[in-house]
């Protein structure tokens, strides 16, 4: 079945009892059983749930995975495959990396006794170099946020598979529809579903999907012993947002093409970070692994003036001021004052998030408005 009558169709059935086409919010705690231990393969919400259950089975199909959880945020899904480690356990991540996984590999989960090791993961040479026999988790984000590198993802699977470690891709930003990792050698694909997969900026969810009994067996563990799953409510939401996923990406890829086009010719701009130039870095990765180049781009503005960046997201009247991404209304942020702001300003410079970075997630409005919209703004 091809992308978009999986993404309709995958994993929901018309309602037995009453035909409803739509999979019904299961608002409920428990489920009677019929006798001890005899039940309709539901106990306990936070063990299961139908709604969710619809919504996990129609994201796995997306990735072309076999299983698939989702929690009460991208981040509890990141928690989740942190887990699966033990203390004296290392990762290997990129430096440039999205902040709240930065803090959270950082400030919770170090205390624990895992090792955390920020390269570059452009060279695939210098991930190769930080790998020792304790490596137990390479962990990819790709396109990177908010400086849209690009991580050759099947190169990291052939370090990750030498090294005996788990690769695990952050699709947050590519979306199932541009880039399918576990296609590419990953283990498992975890999504911040509030972006893109939901798609209307209004759910907080994360997921993951993997194809590995085993991985699947502790994902399914980790997701009930520690609570943190998302609610049938939000199950609804996110199944109906993924229904256009597809015609979705296809129009934040459109007006991508054509904004970064536009910011890459505005005098007032020094660099657009946008994977689909082909004077980007890692284009020819970009290409090869993606079937789209999103909506996502990048700039920053001559003289690298914190108020300039300041005063040119303020004048935005299309385009909001806000965090998050991948929902159908344009969005524009500043990292260094938003996003990134946890991270210490030596070590986001490095990276490339320096003060007149903007950051823009492209909707689905018409382009010349948004278009007509940074004019204003740069003017
Ligand atoms: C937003 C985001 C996350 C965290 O997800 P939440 O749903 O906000 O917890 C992780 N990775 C990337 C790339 C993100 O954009």
């Amino acid at each position: 079945m091809k992308f978009g009558t999986k993404a309709i169709h995958a994993g929901v059935h018309p309602d037995e009892s009453t035909g409803a086409i739509m999979t019904p919010i299961y608002q409920t705690s428990t489920y009677v059983q019929d006798g001890v231990g005899n039940h309709k393969g539901y106990e306990y919400s936070r063990t299961q749930n139908p709604t969710r259950h619809a919504l996990e089975k129609n994201i796995a199909a997306i990735e072309n995975g076999k299983y698939g959880a989702c929690f009460a945020s991208g981040l509890a899904a990141i928690d989740c495959i942190i887990k699966i480690l033990n203390p004296g356990d290392e990762v290997i991540s990129t430096n440039d990396l999205y902040g709240g996984s930065y803090r959270i590999f950082k400030t919770i989960f170090e205390k624990y006794g895992i090792v955390f090791h920020f390269v570059d993961m452009q060279k695939v040479s210098s991930v190769e170099a930080a790998v020792t026999k304790n490596t137990k988790l390479i962990w990819v984000e790709t396109p990177t946020n908010p400086m849209m590198n690009i991580v050759d993802i099947a190169a990291m699977s052939t370090v990750a598979k030498r090294s005996g470690a788990i690769l695990a891709v952050d699709n947050t930003f590519a979306t199932p529809f541009l880039q399918n990792p576990l296609d590419l050698g990953a283990d498992i694909v975890m999504h911040s579903v509030t972006k893109y997969l939901g798609g209307h900026s209004d759910v907080v969810m994360g997921a993951l999907v993997t194809s590995n009994d085993e991985l699947a067996k502790e994902i399914y563990r980790i997701q009930n012993s520690s609570g943190a799953v998302t609610a049938p409510m939000d199950s609804f939401l996110v199944l109906r947002g993924i229904k256009t996923l597809h015609l979705r990406v296809q129009r934040h890829c459109e007006n991508g093409e054509k904004i970064a086009h536009f910011l890459e010719n505005h005098p007032k701009i020094e660099n657009v970070y946008w994977p689909g130039f082909e004077t980007h870095p890692n284009h020819e990765v970009a290409k090869k692994q993606m079937r789209g180049f999103g909506g996502m781009i990048s700039f920053t503005l001559k003289g690298n003036q914190l108020q300039d960046a300041l005063d040119t997201v303020k004048k935005m009247k299309i385009f909001a001021l806000a965090e998050s991404l991948g929902g159908v209304e344009s969005l524009i942020g500043h990292p260094a004052t938003m996003t990134h702001a946890s991270i210490p300003k030596d070590v986001r410079e490095k990276s490339g998030v320096v003060d007149s970075l903007i950051r823009l997630s492209v909707g689905i409005e018409d382009a010349d408005d948004l278009i007509d919209d940074l004019k204003n703004a740069l003017s």
